[in-house]
């Protein structure tokens, strides 16, 4: 059986950092598994960029105002002490990416670039021109492999294995070979990335983006907390919802309606384009739905134009965007504005992490990262940049906390082999059960619920009936099965696990979503259009039940910043 001190389940920016700093401990063994090669991970899309107040372009900046910026930002919801830590550990980890390699964009002088982003009180997002995230995965995937890390790539974890309230290890299937296999660990990191694809319809991520790790941790019994908040980034392309970067407004791109407007004056008089982005994508929607975008339906859009940034500016900070566009909109941001829309982004909710200095869970030896994780630092509406930043700055130290759990643990005798046994049965049974469903009506069918329903502004009533709707779904997805019994990259098999997994996401994302009576960040409701602190100043944490989630409440940890009103 394969076996580890240190497992770290996902390889994108969040796991990479995790297994480099594991791999100091020379004498462990550190083994990274990952569904896809480990530069195709989600990072690897991360346009605009990284936040750290390295006060390079603004003097003023300090790592007390991006703590400010980061807890208003969430307005109110994140745990201010992990903010505070996150916004001060934030100059020594860029300083150690551009060590180990990370070609950042330099400003005349040699130092660092850095572009406003929506949200911050000055420029404060490093950037490669518009791939940060691509040369930040890159390089730290060069660096695990310079440092001996193992990886089992396109291997599929599809199970935790937890005892006596302790890690004992995963059940996953190796991709190419169909082949169900148990692997030991004594800590095991989940760094599988978020679930925008429960909004499959119109979303930003990954085609792999489907929660893994958080539905494979929830069904395990470890609480996901503040599901409710989702992030709808206000640019994406029109047709496909693909993301144009925010660093495409940090630039100074222009939001127009129809009238020729800048309607963001409306909204927010003095961050204009450059407010957080559920404010921004609330803008948008409602100059749509109050008739002054263009279009109809799923494809109404406004229009993000670059035109007045010129050529040569477009060409060297947005290349990227710009080919996208031409691409996939058949709009040249040179010559004519760009049609957008908001689009799902990212989970600010996820694995609930009890201690933020080692990113372990509930379950001794269970630790989560990146974006499968709510720490929380992003509360209910994560500010562009904090990403790539929270993937860093908590990475590094629940590497080390894991290897320091695994060194104190002796080997378990647990009968892993009878779970595998067990696993490996199912999956035979799965492979030759006859399906009675189709697959993409399912996944279709909630997407476009979750979409309509529980989407940027919500209303009790259609929220009850996505709940209804997902139930529904969830019954015919028992007479689903993969309906290839092939064994070689069985893709129909990793799919329809996947969709179960949605489906418990985007049930538990529309459960806290009605229990959360009151507007918050991302979350908002016509039928409570205020914050009510006095209520919902706490964190929900949704169990998981056979008959849906079960709520629960925990407090916020407030320390230096009393809620105010966000203004922008
Ligand atoms: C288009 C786009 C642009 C973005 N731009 C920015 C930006 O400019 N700045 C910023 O701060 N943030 C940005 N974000 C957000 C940020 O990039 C992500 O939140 C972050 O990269 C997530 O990293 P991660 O390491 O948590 O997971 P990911 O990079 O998503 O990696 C997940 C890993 O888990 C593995 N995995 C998943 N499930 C399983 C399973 N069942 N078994 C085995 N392995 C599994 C995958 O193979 C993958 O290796 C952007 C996001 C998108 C989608």
């Amino acid at each position: 059986m394969l076996k580890y001190d240190v497992l770290i389940v996902g390889a994108g920016g969040a796991g990479l950092m995790a297994a480099l700093e594991a791999s100091k401990a020379k004498d462990l063994k550190i083994g990274v598994i990952t569904k896809v090669y480990p530069t195709r991970s989600h990072t690897g899309a991360a346009q605009g960029g990284i936040n750290a107040a390295l006060a390079n372009v603004d003097p003023s900046d300090n790592p007390e105002v991006h703590t400010f910026d980061t807890i208003k930002g969430s307005d109110y919801l994140g745990d201010q002490d992990a903010i505070e830590f996150m916004c001060y550990e934030a100059p020594k980890r860029i300083y150690e990416l551009e060590h180990l390699g990370v070609p950042f964009s330099r400003l005349e002088d040699g130092r660092i670039a850095q572009r406003p982003f929506g949200g911050a009180g000055f420029p404060r997002t490093c950037y490669a021109a518009d791939k940060t995230g691509h040369v930040i995965l890159h390089t730290l995937y060069e660096q695990c492999l310079k440092n001996d890390v193992e990886f089992l790539n396109e291997w599929f974890v599809k199970e935790l294995i937890i005892d006596n309230n302790e890690a004992k290890g995963v059940i996953a299937i190796d991709i190419r070979n169909g082949e169900v296999h148990a692997i030991a660990a004594k800590a095991i990191i989940f760094a599988t990335g978020g679930y925008a694809r429960v909004y499959w319809v119109r979303n930003t991520n990954a085609i792999g983006s489907t929660g893994d790790g958080m539905a494979i941790c929830y069904r395990a019994g470890i609480p996901l907390k503040d599901m409710e908040f989702v992030q709808f980034h206000p640019t994406g392309l029109r047709s496909t919802g693909i993301l144009v970067t925010e660093g495409a407004r940090g630039e100074g791109g222009y939001l127009i309606n129809n009238k020729g407007e800048r309607f963001m004056a409306r909204y927010a008089p003095q961050k204009m384009e450059l407010a957080p982005r559920d404010l921004v994508a609330r803008s948008i929607e409602t100059e749509i739905l109050e008739g002054r975008g263009w279009g109809e339906g799923m494809m109404a859009y406004v229009h993000l134009d670059l035109r007045h940034l010129g050529a040569e500016k477009i060409k060297k900070k947005l290349p990227q965007i710009r080919q996208l566009c031409i691409d996939f909109e058949g709009v040249d941001p040179i010559e004519e504005p760009i049609p957008v829309r908001p689009t799902a982004h990212y989970s600010m909710g996820g694995i609930d992490v009890r201690d933020y200095k080692t990113s372990m869970t509930g379950v001794n030896g269970v630790f989560a990262v990146g974006e499968c994780a709510c720490v929380s630092v992003h509360g209910a509406n994560r500010l562009g940049g904090n990403s790539l930043l929270d993937l860093v700055v908590f990475g590094k130290p629940a590497g080390a906390a894991a290897v320091e759990y695994a060194r104190n643990k002796s080997e378990s005798n647990y009968n892993l082999k009878a779970e595998e046994e067990r696993a490996r049965k199912e999956i035979e049974e799965l492979l030759r059960k006859e399906s009675k469903e189709n697959i993409n009506n399912i996944r279709m069918e909630m997407a476009q619920t979750m979409w309509d329903k529980v989407g940027i502004f919500r209303e009790e009533k259609p929220m009850l009936e996505a709940i209804e709707k997902i139930k529904e779904l969830k019954e015919r997805y028992k007479l689903l099965a993969p309906g290839d019994s092939g064994r070689l990259f069985n893709t129909a098999l990793i799919n329809y696990i996947e969709l179960g997994y949605l489906l418990d996401l985007a049930e538990a994302i529309a459960v806290t979503a009605v229990l959360r009576k009151e507007s918050r960040g991302a979350h908002a409701r016509r039928d409570y259009p205020n914050r009510d602190d006095e209520n919902f100043l706490k964190h929900s944490l949704a169990y998981y039940t056979p008959e849906g989630p079960k709520v629960e409440y925990s407090e916020v940890r407030i320390t230096k910043y009393q809620p105010q009103e966000r203004k922008y």
